[in-house]
This record gives structure tokens, C-alpha cells and sequence, in this order.
């Protein structure tokens, strides 16, 4: 008990010290938060997705959290974390589902949300911007001056612009463009490091590979430069199919062929669209769901091209912004295990990638083994190569560690592709850089190991000489 009390103070101490050198840091001390419950929602993401993070994640704060609005600010609270050794995790909206921006050290959560200034599109459709600025919001301004994102995750609305960058990889609009690490789709960025004197370092062309997903371990991103792509008129449209195969087979051949304009296409199979709540009149009981972003101009001709593969067309209806009703890529990419853990709580997920000319018989084998337990749902994306191939984020149900893991180990095996999003470092989520770009930029611009220490496990710290 003795203990508890000596430890209750030590850290109270410890808070009070960090707020009072932060509010030297910034212009306004009500920047620098410490309110128990506030700092639990600020040190927390949507972790809990997985059943084995949860757990492991829900006790990590961090002492104090700090909205710079200014760079200079945001310098010197890196100048004061690194003198102090105190660990800084950076924060967007934490709308992140591995606990990436979750302070495993405690210290300090540098939340950017107030640093969230469009500055400008250009001409040529690049988005300069700062960090916090929110995907929805450019995506908004962009389309009313003739552009749009290229490609943005299903939390549009809250996710930000840096913690798309540092922690996303893709979503909607990849089908055409790829992901974020793809197509020069990242232009440049400035980067804050954590190093003696910290300093802005520009990163552009090739250089952006050294900082992208890189959970901010490596630097903070403070200006970006974002290519956008010429705004389309879209049409959202869903059809129903007797079976998944064919749902499958229709949307992959919308997905692969250049000459539809898509900005989606996604596949369901049934139940997964019966947790679909709010829009079940457009879902149709046992069968599976194609899901499409067409090109306006084409929504006619992928209506004969639905019926000609047996389909029924359930809905169309256009995307006018991020407040369109329904806004159906609310069902997608990681929305749709949300939707399932809404049905159902033992529900969780993967994130996969199938082989375009294997992904029958690895959909057969994975049934064979494992039932229903695995409900497929495909998120159709071209890769770096510029060949579209069958993404997917399967809906799992979840038992123990060890059967998930067996699982992701037989997906391996028959050559399905496993980022496995039950890991909380970066090293084993499926997107970890194999040349060390991104750990040899973290030896270079925070040698002490104090930015979001934990998630680049291969990372050690080095000695400094002062
Ligand atoms: C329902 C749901 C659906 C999702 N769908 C998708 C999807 O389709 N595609 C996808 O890619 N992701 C998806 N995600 C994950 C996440 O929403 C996105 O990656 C989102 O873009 C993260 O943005 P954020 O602002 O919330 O980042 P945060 O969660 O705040 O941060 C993410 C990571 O980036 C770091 N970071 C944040 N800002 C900076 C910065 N300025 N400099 C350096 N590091 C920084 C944080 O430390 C953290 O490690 C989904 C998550 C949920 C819960």
C-alpha cells in the first residue's frame, strides 16, 4: 500500500514537472493537458480492434499531452522533451487500430490536431498542408477547386492527413492509385527530428520511403505535399449475387479493367452484410455483395454489366463528399470489421493480400479449414507494379492467440500474403521497409530512441556523447 502512495506521488510530481516546462515551451499554458481522463483518451487509438492488443494497451498513458500550433512551438517541446529524456509519441486523430500512437513509455503525447492549415493546391493538383488538417476536409476543399484525394482510409471524416502518412497505407481510391508508399502519391514532407537540436529536414522524391509508416518513430511530420488526382463524378452502386464467386468474379473484372473509371471496388460475402444495419434494404439475404465507385458517366453501362453476370442491382446513387447519405465506403476497409464487431464481439480481422491467379483455390483451402470462421472480403487495389490484385481484410472469428496465429501462419503458407495487424511494432506488421530505410533515418534523427519508443523493436538505442 506503502508502495501505491510513494508511486502516486513520484508521478504526480513528475506531471506537475513536465506541465510546468511545457507551458514555458508553448504561448498557451491551457495547450498543455493533464486531466486524467483526458489524457486517457489522448494516449488511446481504436487498439481495442484486436483482441490480443487490448489488453496489453489499456493501462499505457501518457503523463501529458501538448497542442503545439506552430512548428517553432513544436521544436521547442522536442528541445525540452530531449533535454528531460521524456519520450514523445506523436498523435493525429488516433484513429489508428494497431495502438500506434498508444505511449508505451509514458511521457509526453504531442497532439497535432491544432496544426491542421491547408495552404494551398496547386496547379498541377498537389495538396500543401500541415498534419493535423483532416482527410475530409481536403477532400472537401479539393473537389470544390477541380481536384480530389487520390486515395483515402474509410475514416476519412476524423483520420488526419500526418497520421494517414505515418500510419495508414491505402484505402479508397487505391483500386487507381495505389497506396501511399506507390505512384509518388507522397510528394515531399518536412520533417521535425529528435536529435540534440532538433531541425526541419525537407524530404521529397525517393527520401519520403525513410519516414512513411514509420508511426512517427522517426521524425514528425510538419508540412506535406500531397498529390491529389482530377475530381470524378461518382456513383456509388451495390449488386447482389446468388454467390460469392460470383460477387468475386464480377467486381475483380470492374477491378482490373482500365477502362472503368473506379474508385472502389469491394467484395462481401454473405453474412458479412447482414451486420450492415443502417443500410440492410440495400443487401439481400445469403448472398454476397459487390460494391463499386464507378465513374457517373459509366454507372449505366455497369448496370448491363451487373445483370449480364446474374446480378441484382440493389443501389445507386452519387457521392457528393464526405457527407454523402449513405455514405456506403463506410462498409468498407476496416469499417466492415467494426460492423461485425457490432454484430458480434468475438469478431476480429486480418489484413491480407490474395494471389490474382491462386485466390480461388487459397479461398477453397482456407473454407476447407476453417468454415465459417473466415468470411471473405475483398478490397480490390493496385500495387506498386501497377497490377490490381485482390486486397483483403477478412472478417475472423476469434478464439485464442494461438489459433490466430496458426491461422496467419497457414494464410503464409498457401501464399497468402499476412500484414498482421496483432503486433503493436512495425517490424511485424507487413509493411516494415527491408532495406532499414526507416530504422537507419531513426539512428540518424533520434538516436536516444525517445520518439514513440517500443514500436521499432529493431531499433537500439545509442550512446550519445554530450
Ligand atoms: C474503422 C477503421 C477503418 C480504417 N480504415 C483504414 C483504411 O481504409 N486504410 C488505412 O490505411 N487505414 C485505415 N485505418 C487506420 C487509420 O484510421 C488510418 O491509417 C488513419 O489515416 C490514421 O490517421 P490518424 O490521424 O487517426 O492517425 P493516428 O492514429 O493519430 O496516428 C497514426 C500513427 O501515425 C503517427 N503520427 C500521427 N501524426 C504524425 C505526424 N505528423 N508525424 C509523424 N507521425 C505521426 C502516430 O504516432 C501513429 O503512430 C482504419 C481504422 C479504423 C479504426
Amino acid at each position: 500500500m506503502e508502495h501505491g502512495l510513494d508511486f502516486l506521488e513520484r508521478s504526480s510530481e513528475m506531471h506537475d514537472g513536465l506541465a510546468a516546462g511545457l507551458s514555458e515551451a508553448i504561448a498557451d499554458s491551457a495547450r498543455v493537458l493533464t486531466a486524467p481522463a483526458v489524457l486517457d483518451r489522448l494516449s488511446h487509438d481504436f487498439y481495442w480492434y484486436s483482441p490480443v492488443l487490448r489488453p496489453l494497451l489499456a493501462n499505457k498513458t501518457a503523463d501529458v499531452a501538448v497542442r503545439p500550433t506552430t512548428v517553432d512551438e513544436l521544436l521547442a517541446v522536442l528541445r525540452y522533451a530531449g533535454r528531460h529524456e521524456v519520450a514523445v509519441t506523436v498523435r493525429g486523430s488516433g484513429t489508428g487500430n494497431y495502438g500506434q500512437c498508444v505511449p508505451l513509455e509514458g511521457g509526453i503525447v504531442l497532439d497535432l490536431s491544432l496544426m491542421d492549415k491547408l495552404e494551398e493546391i496547386t496547379t498541377d493538383g498537389v495538396a500543401v498542408c500541415q498534419p493535423g488538417l483532416r482527410l475530409g476536409v481536403l477532400e472537401t476543399e479539393a473537389r470544390k477547386q477541380g481536384w480530389e484525394l487520390r486515395m483515402y482510409p474509410s475514416t476519412l471524416v476524423k483520420a488526419s492527413v500526418g497520421g494517414f502518412l505515418a500510419g495508414g497505407s491505402g484505402g479508397i481510391g487505391s483500386v487507381a492509385y495505389g497506396g501511399l508508399r506507390d505512384f509518388d502519391n507522397v510528394r515531399a514532407f518536412e520533417v521535425v527530428t529528435m536529435e540534440e537540436e532538433p531541425r526541419v529536414v525537407l524530404h521529397q522524391g525517393a527520401a519520403v520511403h525513410e519516414i512513411l509508416h514509420a508511426w512517427g518513430t522517426n521524425g514528425v511530420l510538419t508540412r506535406i505535399w500531397f498529390a491529389l488526382a482530377p475530381a470524378v463524378g461518382w456513383t456509388q452502386f451495390t449488386a447482389a449475387f446468388d454467390t460469392y464467386e460470383q460477387a468475386f468474379r464480377f467486381t475483380e473484372s470492374v477491378a482490373v479493367d482500365a477502362a472503368w473509371s473506379k474508385r472502389l471496388a469491394t467484395v462481401f460475402e454473405w453474412p458479412i452484410t447482414s451486420f450492415f444495419t443502417p443500410v440492410k434494404h440495400l443487401m439481400r439475404q445469403d448472398k454476397s455483395l459487390s460494391l463499386i465507385m464507378i465513374a457517373s458517366t459509366q454507372c449505366d453501362a455497369l448496370r448491363d454489366s451487373a445483370l449480364a453476370a446474374g446480378g441484382e442491382v440493389t443501389f445507386t446513387g452519387a457521392y457528393e463528399g464526405p457527407r454523402t447519405q449513405p455514405l456506403l465506403s463506410d462498409y468498407t476497409w476496416n469499417h466492415t470489421t467494426l460492423w461485425a464487431m457490432k454484430a458480434d464481439a468475438a469478431y476480429t480481422y486480418l489484413q491480407c493480400g490474395f494471389s490474382p491467379s491462386e485466390c480461388m483455390e487459397q479461398f477453397r483451402l482456407l473454407r476447407e479449414r476453417y468454415g465459417y470462421d473466415i468470411l471473405f472480403h475483398i478490397e480490390f487495389m493496385k500495387n506498386g507494379d501497377g497490377v490490381v490484385i485482390p486486397g483483403a481484410i477478412p472478417v475472423v472469428r476469434f478464439t485464442t492467440e494461438e489459433r490466430l496465429n496458426e491461422m496467419i501462419a497457414f494464410c503464409r503458407s498457401i501464399g497468402v500474403f499476412v500484414a498482421n495487424p496483432h503486433v503493436n511494432y512495425l517490424e511485424d506488421g507487413g509493411r516494415f521497409r527491408a532495406d532499414n530505410i526507416q530504422l537507419l533515418a531513426k539512428q540518424r534523427y533520434d538516436p536516444r530512441g525517445l520518439l514513440n519508443p517500443g514500436k521499432m523493436i529493431s531499433f537500439h538505442k545509442q550512446v550519445v556523447n554530450r
